[in-house]
């Protein structure tokens, strides 16, 4: 007789896709599934579908038993041990929402909350590019620039649950506005959506480029495809994201004495074409380790990576 391998729900709620997933206890992604967020029509709505969706992976996988708890990752501000979402900026409604408590009700099993970065991290610790890496952090380039933040094997969530919002360090000399309302953050240049915006600005102003067609549609896939075809202004605008996060690299990497950094997210796409300058002002400013110890990669798990870190996350909860 073979031995099942206990089984856990994942949920990772966003501002466009909530995905759901269900993964062993050693982070193997068994089955996932999403759908657009802007199908909840309210807060209450969006929850009963959430739980739907988390039912219909559960039975259709009923061979592999009951899942012992469900981990959930949300964006926002977050209370992770009240299990209260306090705001979620893309989810209009989502207010002192108890989320773990509601979630824990409709299906019947425990459940955990956790920011969405610190899940990603999570991921690409436990079986992604960050693998036997117990000092890293992960930055996830997408609508924002997330951050998630492991010390010694753990996630290091700070006294406000604050902590590794890398994305709004203040780069010296930047003007541009944030969407947090500060000036000058890291995320209006190196997220996939800043990364865009300052394209769609310079095409406007006059910079020569090999994009034709309408600016407006520009998004940072796009802008790969452009770099591919060495495009001057998208490769420029992704040397320069690359020295943005070289510079605020090096002062967590100086901080902290960290041993990798992860880039993961959509905007990761164009890892390939940030490296040398970020590796460049990293080699200029990092002082707490050899260079040649330190590493930082692409991302391995793509999209799927808070799925699989909730494996990760029960598990350190004794679930
Ligand atoms: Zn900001």
């Amino acid at each position: 007789m073979t031995e099942t391998e206990d089984t856990f729900l994942a949920l990772d709620i966003g501002g466009t896709n909530v995905k759901s997933g269900l993964v062993t206890r050693g982070g193997e992604l068994k089955k996932h599934d999403s759908f657009p967020t802007s199908d909840g029509k309210s807060p209450a709505h969006l929850i009963e579908l959430i739980a739907r969706n988390l039912k219909k992976l559960w039975n259709e996988s009923a061979s592999d038993g009951r899942p012992k708890a469900l981990a959930i990752g949300a964006p926002g501000w977050i209370k992770p041990k009240e299990g209260i979402v306090v705001m979620a900026p893309n989810i209009p409604g989502w207010r002192d929402l108890p989320i773990t408590r509601l979630m824990s009700q409709a299906l019947d099993i425990p459940a955990v909350l956790e920011n969405d970065a610190n899940l990603y991290a999570l991921g690409e610790w436990s079986k992604g590019a960050g693998q036997g890496r117990d000092n890293q952090i992960t930055l996830t380039l997408g609508t924002g620039v997330g951050g998630g933040l492991i010390l010694d094997g753990k996630i290091w969530n700070g006294s406000f649950t604050s902590a590794a919002e890398v994305g709004h360090i203040p780069l010296v000399g930047n003007p541009r506005v944030c969407g947090c309302g500060r000036v000058g953050c890291l995320e209006t240049v190196a997220s996939a959506l800043g990364m865009a915006s300052i394209m769609k600005e310079r095409i406007a102003a006059g910079h020569e480029t090999l994009h034709r067609g309408d600016p407006n549609k520009i998004d940072s896939k796009i802008m790969m495809e452009l770099a591919g075809k060495k495009d001057p202004l998208s490769l420029r605008i992704f040397r320069e994201a690359g020295e943005a996060m070289g510079y605020v690299l090096s002062f967590v990497f100086n901080l902290l004495g960290l041993e990798t950094a992860v880039i993961g997210g959509g905007g990761a796409g164009a890892f390939e074409f940030m490296e040398e300058s970020m590796t460049e002002i990293l080699e200029r400013h990092v002082v707490t380790a050899v260079m040649s110890e330190i590493a930082v990669v692409r991302g391995a798990l793509g999209g799927n990576a808070p799925l699989i870190g909730a494996a990760a996350l029960l598990n350190a909860c004794g679930h």
